[in-house]
Order: C-alpha cells, then structure tokens, then sequence
C-alpha cells in the first residue's frame, strides 16, 4: 500500500491510516497521501495501458490496500469525446465532453462511492449514510448492495424519480427530508449517534473524493498527458473539482504530466451559486445560498464544506466562477443533443452556457483546448420534459 498517512486540507493535521475518519478535529476535509516516489518506481504510463478500462487502473494512487475489499461494477475509465460540430458553431478548434453517463448507474458519483465503499469494507464499516440531492443516493445504494452492506439514505422529498427508484429498489433504508441535502445532512447528524452509521458525505469522508479524482488521471491520460487549457465543471459540493486538482499534483509529482494547469470554471446555477457569489465578491469562503432552487438537482447545494479548497483551486488555477439559468440550461440539453447525439443531465448541460459566456466576454480563445463535464446521462432527469 502506497498511503502513507492522511492530512487536514486546513490545519494540516496529521492521522496514520487504517482507522476510519470522518473530518479533521478542526471540522476541515482530509485528504490522503501517497508515498509517490514508491508509486513512480511500480508504475509507468506505459504500463497502464495494460490495465483494465476502469478507474481500477490508476490502482496504486487509491486507498485500497488488498484487492479483495474491492467493490466495482466498472466504473470509470469514461469516453472524451470530440465535440466538432458544437466546436464548430462556437467557432472552436478543440473542445471535449467528457462524458461521465457511461458510469454505473449513469452518473460520476460511481466513482467516488467505489472507492469509499470499498474502504468501508477495508475498515470493517457496515452500516452506511449518506445525504444526497440524487445520484450520490443511487450510487451508495448500488454499491453498499454489491457489498453487502447497509444503507441509510437521506434524500429531500422532490428528489428526482429516478434516483428514488434506484435506491428504493436496491433495498436501502430512505428517509425523505422536507428541505435540501444541506436539511438531509443535518438529519443524519441528529441520528448519527443513536443509529451508529459511518457519514458518507461529500468530503466528510476522506475516500470519494479519491474516487471521483481518477478523472484527472483520465483526461491526463486520454489527452496524451497534456492536460487541457479550460476545464468546465458543474459544481455542487465541488468533490470532482477538488479531485483532479489533486490528481494534477500527484501525476506532476510521478514526473507524468508537467506544471501546466487548465484554468478550472466551476459552473452553477443561478438558483443556487454560493461559490459564484463567493468568487465574486472576492471571499474564500462561501456564505449559504438562501433559497436554493434549481431543476439541476446535483447542483442544489446551497453550502460546501471545502468551499474554501473550491474557492482556492478556482483563484489559483486562474479560473472562473460562472453561473447560468435554468432556461439556458434546457436549451442546452437540445443543443447537446442536436448537435452531438448526447442526452446530458442538466448540470453537465450547464457547462455550455457558461462556455458560452466565456467565449463572449473573450475569457477563452479558438485554439483553448477545452473540456465540458457531462457528469450524469439525462435520461435520469425525464421529469423535466414534457411527453406527450
Ligand atoms: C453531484 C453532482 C454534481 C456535483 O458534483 P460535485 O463534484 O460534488 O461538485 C454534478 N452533476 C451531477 C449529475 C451530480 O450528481
Ligand atoms: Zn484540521
């Protein structure tokens, strides 16, 4: 095993691994460690390409120690695909979707539960809970019933149908919440201690995000390690963000990739931006977005606990922080579609616009090679069209 310890995002804290954490003492996100001089030394990226089409292939850059606590039902691994047509009519030369539809159950949030179930498993976990505006709640499910392990799901009341059938159908335990995931998040802390169950939240554990960080690996790999000049990136509680950043570090350090980094945008919805108004008005931390309304579910995240790691990656990288309508994003999904064959989930669709923005306010230019994170399949979200 490659891990060599765990570390505060904030305070810088250390803790040894193998034990199961939550956050830090000091409520921040900790984030793990690996030896990458041992990495370097048992991996080339040559060798990769004898592994397996799934995120398993970056294997000694995850958690795992032994392979039989590995729960996968193939995640990662997803196509880049080439978007010439939309290209063309934005007048660009090199712009990607990473299309994250292909994952199970048809959304990214695969990634990071792979990873943070198997470590359960590793750890000895058995009862698992999460809050989730959707797809977080369908991918627990899915695998905590690969595992054979229990699951306790808060979810808000409108949660999109397609996600309650998933999890009610996998078996776990739900529990619809009058509110958002920030309400959902706070009923599970009020049962925590009375019910037992290990926090899956979003960075309140430290292994999804190492999960959802092999799309950093991906793109590095899929783009002939070159990473691209903009990255679009539909952000909620800003795991995959977060993530790649990370990942960008690692393969910097395995002398993979060089010191080039794509300006990151975080894209949200005008309905719920708390990172945008932060970015905005200049904060490293984001106050609670009042009122959080959107029909991009994955995006109704009114309050993150690593906006400041968000935030960070956002100034530094150069970036943006862009927020579009819900009107702009429908549009998009018929433009997505039209134009490319692909049925995107509104918050991947949400990157268009915002792409769009960029290129008018002369942000981005011809030549950017450019990627737009499709994160979920949009036929998870049929309650948003009208059928006839
Ligand atoms: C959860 C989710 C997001 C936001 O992901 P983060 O990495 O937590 O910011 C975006 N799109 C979809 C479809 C999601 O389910
Ligand atoms: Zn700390």
């Amino acid at each position: 095993m490659n891990v060599t310890e765990l570390t505060c995002s904030k305070c810088h804290l250390r803790y040894p691994p193998g034990r199961p954490y939550q956050v830090c003492q000091c409520g921040k996100p900790l984030l793990v460690q690996y030896d990458l001089d041992e990495v370097a030394r048992a991996l080339t990226r040559n060798r990769l390409l004898e592994r397996p089409a799934t995120l398993w292939r970056y294997r000694e850059v995850l958690p795992v120690e032994r392979d039989e606590n590995i729960v996968t039902l193939g995640e990662g691994f997803t196509p880049l695909v080439p978007a010439r047509r939309l290209a063309q009519k934005l007048g660009l030369r090199h712009l990607y979707i990473k299309d994250e539809s292909f994952n199970p159950t048809d959304s990214f949030k695969a990634r990071g539960m792979a990873v943070a179930v198997s470590m359960a498993r590793e750890l000895g976990l058995t009862k698992l809970a999460v809050p989730s505006a959707g797809n977080a709640a369908s991918a627990l499910a899915a695998y905590a019933a690969r595992a054979g392990l229990e699951a306790v799901i808060f979810m808000p009341r409108d949660v999109p149908q397609a996600n309650l059938v998933e999890v009610r159908t996998s078996g776990a335990r739900i529990e619809l919440v009058d509110g958002v995931i920030t309400d959902c998040a706070r009923r599970l802390v009020e049962r925590q201690q009375s019910e037992g169950y290990f926090d899956l939240s979003t960075l309140k554990e430290p292994y999804r995000v190492e999960g959802k960080k092999t799309m950093g690996y991906e793109l590095a790999e899929q783009m002939g390690w070159r990473l691209p000049d903009v990255i679009l990136y539909p952000t909620g509680g800003g795991t995959g963000l977060i993530g790649m950043w990370k990942a960008f570090d690692e393969m910097e350090a395995l002398g993979w990739i060089d010191a080039h980094r794509p300006r990151m945008v975080a894209v949200q919805s005008e309905g719920c931006a708390p990172i945008v108004r932060a970015f905005e008005a200049g904060q490293s931390e984001a106050e609670e977005f009042p009122h959080p309304r959107t029909i991009a579910a994955g995006l109704r995240v009114p309050r993150a606990i690593a906006d400041f790691l968000i935030l960070d990656i956002l100034r530094r990288s150069k970036g943006r922080a862009v927020a579009v309508s819900d009107d702009a994003i429908m549009r998009a999904i018929g433009e997505l579609a039209s134009s490319e064959g692909l049925l995107a989930a509104p918050e991947g669709a949400a990157c268009l616009p915002a792409l769009e923005r960029l290129i008018d306010e002369a942000e981005v230019s011809r030549d950017d090679r450019i990627v737009l994170f499709n994160t979920a399949s949009g036929l998870k979200y049929l309650h948003l069209f009208s059928t006839p």
